[in-house]
């Protein structure tokens, strides 16, 4: 067995994983005690990072060999690494000569790592000429860097994760850190426990985990957070809460900023926001920190999403920063802004410049210095001033036929851009469209005309930075699959192929020996810049693990904190205040599309699900998607849960069962992100197939940042009449899980509303569910029975030969095997209670017919108690939490005390704590018992 330190793939906390390995083979994960963001933490999705490099994972659901279409419509073949880098550099070739250098484009992802970013970089902009390449970032942190640029002349994160220890107030705004950075989130929860003076504001219109654990919470209308903001500051200022001092020595712009705010009395404010004008006004005092005694608390703010996905993306980070600055809230311990990435890496792509606007060592397209200083140090003649097209506009462009090849890496643009059907527009018009991928079935690699497989998590060599400007080495623990190979080395040899055509004669541009001479070629290019890592070497990085930036030559290590002198990257050394406008979001709600949909991430995924997507328990937590809807809405519509409603934008439409949400507020809706076209389907009323929750975003974006408006979209919610029902589920007994859900889904296509999702913890359960106006033809019906091996002579079979309504059972042993229930709108009742039996895998033989009972009341007392999941390290149910809670006493510690001593959860990876923590304090409460 060998042990090698690596970093979680999932979001930008960054957290060090020590993988265990043996034979080749993953075998297990734990978090690296030695790695300074995590301190040896994982939440539920590191812990079960294994889990994703399983051999049947491998086998099933990665791309192993590089495969070609001749045609669109055609086959995939298999063929060499040879044969399908040759054709490519032909092609792009072929491309750039008939159309121009800007005829290409590459579309890449934040899940890269430093070195591959870098490769790719220098490929577009350095080889090709052209500046068309951009990256998934774009929809995660774009708003956020083009702020930081703006106020403080450097995108440069200045806090540190340290400073959560150090806060007097933590402001977190648009981010359920809870769920989307869980181990941020830990230390939050522990910074809590050790100060409870420490004062805790969420900005969020959803009552989230996040929300929970609030001082204040300030529930806005979506898309208000400027006009926050500016209340806030109107109040700081008629209070004399700004740091006048501060604002005088290191700012400008103060004048025209007090007259941006001056219309924003907190009353106003709040009116615009929905809130209370005594919430505006404390929020701006405990932001503010000004004690009696003249000192100054430390505010720390935390932001993601819920700022950046929108169409004032960059004014929202603006108007926060703004607040941070007037009150002298930065460079100094516990205070700052510090932003979220939602990406493993959106920080490396940034430094090697691997976006439309920027140049490697964050130098600037639009500087002809930097482009000078970016040429020599490639040794070409010149980088093309012309800023690329970014994400939504790369994919607009080819959908107008304007850019004719796309190459894709590490992304999947089908599942996570908005407005997803002009993203297939967009591959079906291509004439090349080149999927790099380490995951073989996601939505866009169907649109591939040449997939390249990729090294993945645990396969690969390379850096990656995180939220805090930590940088962290990435290990290969095993080699990866098949003929997968890194993505650098896949992008370098392609460079080199094309550059025998392009530049025949010189020298190569591409002919690094491995990933760490590709680091050292990124480290010189940041050398004088603000993110100097000249004093850094890859061996120091071994040596002696993570380090921030900036590190430069003669630094005996990096530097934790920036604007510690009150000095910005700003020509005069002056941060700007901003005096930007309050602008409302860009699709109001009228009367036909009355609900605000915001979309967000679930506690146990991450993003399309590609690789959490392929350990089935990762699923318990939210095992189908949903809709989620005020419990008033639902009541006013007579919606009850799981009843199908049709969500229908401007630009498409989804079928989703509804689920009641009390932390919504009336009028708002909210859809996960992850739920793609890979396992949620149906038919929209153009006969297309619905592209998931991506189908309805909206693809306006920020005039400054590019970022598009995934958080608002105005919809419609109508209950959807769809007689005809099927719910079938089953453990799999060959075949991958990822193939087989492909085939069932393709097999009832047509229908309305179409789901299929992993389950089960030991083995893979698929549970498909389906709804139409009328049943598909019998060979579709035969095909669903016959995966989950209900055509088998010993299934139990019932049908009404009146109502067509059938259910069928497999036992295998005692227990149950697969069940499949299809009819009129009652044919599916009993799946609840018959679920839970075959996930148990309790005795079910002795019940005989009784399993083919229609109804939703089960016939033996113990199944359908135990409920969703909450603890998913050990799959502890919230029925199994509520019969301990009623056998506790005591205050809510005293309960959850209890429940972790006796039950075991909220022990492990903490996840849900949160939960656990609501359901503890509602018992107590209630005092159950009396
Ligand atoms: Fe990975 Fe979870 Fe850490 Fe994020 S918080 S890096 S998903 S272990």
């Amino acid at each position: 067995m060998s042990e090698t330190a690596s970093t979680c793939p999932y979001c930008g906390v960054g957290c060090g994983v020590l993988i265990d390995a043996e034979g080749g083979a993953i075998r297990g994960v734990r978090g690296d005690p030695a790695h300074p963001a995590n301190l040896g933490r994982l939440c539920s999705k590191g812990a079960t990072l294994h889990l994703s490099a399983q051999p049947g994972v491998l086998a099933s659901a990665r791309a192993l060999h590089p495969r070609m279409r001749a045609s669109r419509e055609g086959p995939m073949r298999r063929v060499g690494w040879d044969e399908a880098l040759e054709h490519l550099a032909g092609r792009f070739a072929d491309i750039v000569a008939r159309h121009g250098p800007d005829a290409v484009g590459f579309y890449v992802s934040g899940q890269l790592l430093t070195e591959d970013y870098y490769v790719f970089n220098k490929l577009a902009k350095g080889l090709i000429g052209t500046n068309n390449i951009d990256t998934n970032s774009r929809l995660c942190m774009s708003s956020a860097v083009a702020a930081y640029k703006r106020a403080l002349g450097a995108d440069a994160p200045p806090p540190c994760y340290e400073d959560l220890d150090a806060a007097d107030c933590l402001f977190i705004a648009g981010s359920n850190t809870a769920w989307a950075h869980p181990i941020l989130f830990r230390r939050i929860e522990q910074a809590r426990r050790e100060r409870p003076q420490l004062k805790i504001v969420v900005v969020d219109p959803r009552r989230t985990e996040t929300a929970e654990i609030a001082d204040l919470h300030l529930a806005l209308q979506p898309g208000t957070d400027v006009a926050l903001f500016h209340g806030m500051l109107h109040a700081m200022l008629w209070d004399g809460l700004v740091d006048t001092a501060y604002i005088a020595r290191h700012t400008a712009g103060f004048e025209a900023l007090r007259e941006a705010v001056r219309p924003f009395t907190p009353a106003f404010a709040a009116q615009l926001c929905g809130l209370r004008e005594q919430d505006v006004v404390q929020a701006a005092r405990w932001f503010a920190g000004l004690r009696d005694d003249g000192g100054r608390g430390a505010t720390l703010s935390l932001y993601c999403q819920g700022l950046n996905q929108s169409s004032a993306g960059t004014d929202k980070n603006l108007a926060l920063l703004n607040l941070h600055l007037a009150c002298g809230q930065i460079g100094r311990e516990g205070a700052g802004p510090l932003s979220l990435t939602g990406q493993p890496n959106a920080m490396g792509g940034r430094e090697v410049g691997g976006m439309a606007n920027l140049l490697s060592g964050h130098r600037d397209l639009a500087n002809a210095g930097d482009r000078a200083e970016v040429a020599a140090l490639w040794g070409v003649d010149q980088v093309p001033a012309q800023p690329g097209l970014t994400a939504v506009d790369m994919f607009r462009a080819a959908a107008q036929g304007r850019l004719k090849a796309l190459w894709i890496a590490c992304t999947n643009p089908l599942q996570s851009l908005p407005n997803a059907a002009l993203v297939r527009e967009a591959l079906q018009r291509a004439e090349l469209v080149v999927v790099q991928e380490a995951f073989e079935h996601t939505a866009s690699a169907g649109y591939a005309h040449v997939l390249l497989p990729a090294a993945s998590w645990g396969e690969k060599q390379g850096t990656v930075t995180n939220s805090e400007r930590r940088i962290s080495r990435v290990r290969a623990a095993v080699a990866p699959p098949g003929q997968a190979r890194a993505d650098w080395e896949i992008a370098a040899d392609f460079g080199r192929r094309l550059e025998a055509r392009m530049r025949p004669g010189r020298a190569s541009m591409f002919a690094w020996p491995d990933a760490r001479a590709v680091w050292n070629e990124h480290r010189e290019s940041t050398r004088g810049r603000d993110l100097d890592i000249t004093g850094l070497s890859w061996d120091l990085l071994e040596r002696e693990g993570p380090q921030q930036w900036p590190f430069p030559t003669g630094a005996a290590r990096g530097r934790q904190r920036l604007y510690a002198d009150g000095r910005f990257a700003t020509p005069d050394a002056r941060a700007r205040l901003c005096a930007v406008e309050y602008r409302p979001v860009a699709e109001a709600r009228d009367a036909r599309f009355p609900f605000a949909l915001n979309t967000g991430r679930l506690r146990d995924q991450w993003h399309g699900m590609s690789r959490s997507g392929s350990v089935p328990r990762l699923f318990a937590h939210r095992p189908a998607p949903s809709v989620d809807l005020h419990p008033g809405d639902m009541a006013r519509r007579g919606l009850a849960e799981g009843d199908l409603v049709r969500l229908s934008s401007r630009r498409g439409t989804q079928v989703l069962p509804a689920r009641a949400d009390p932390g919504l507020a009336p009028g708002q809706a909210f859809v996960a992100m992850h739920w793609g076209p890979e396992y949620l389907g149906g038919t929209a009323g153009n006969g297309k197939p619905t592209l998931g929750v991506n189908g309805l975003t909206l693809d306006v974006l920020d005039p400054v940042s590019r970022q598009p408006e995934l958080k608002h979209a105005a919809v419609k919610v109508l209950r959807a009449e769809l007689p005809w029902r099927l719910c079938a589920f089953g453990w799999l007994e060959q075949g991958g899980e990822a193939p087989l859900r492909r085939a069932l889904m393709d097999a009832l296509r047509g229908l309305d509303y179409l789901s299929c999702v992993p389950f089960g913890r030991e083995r893979c359960g698929l549970a498909l569910h389906a709804a139409g106006h009328e049943p598909p033809d019998e060979a579709s019906l035969r095909f669903v029975a016959g995966v989950f091996g209900l055509d088998a002579p010993q299934v139990l079979r019932y049908r009404d030969s009146r109502t067509r309504d059938e259910r069928r059972v497999l036992l295998r042993g005692d227990a149950l095997h697969a069940v499949l229930l299809c009819g009129g709108p009652g044919a599916v009742a009993a799946e609840a209670w018959l679920r839970e039996l075959l996930e148990s895998q309790a005795p079910a033989r002795t019940l005989g017919r009784l399993l083919l009972a229609p109804g939703a009341r089960a016939p033996l007392p113990a199944a359908g108690a135990r409920g969703a999941q909450v603890c998913n390290c050990l799959d502890v149910r919230a029925g199994d939490i509520a019969r301990e809670l009623a056998a506790s006493t005591g205050d809510a510690a005293d309960r959850l005390a209890a429940l972790q001593r006796r039950l075991g959860c909220g022990t492990q990876c903490g996840s849900c704590l949160p939960t656990l923590r609501r359901m503890a304090a509602e018992a107590s409460s209630l005092g159950v018992p009396a």
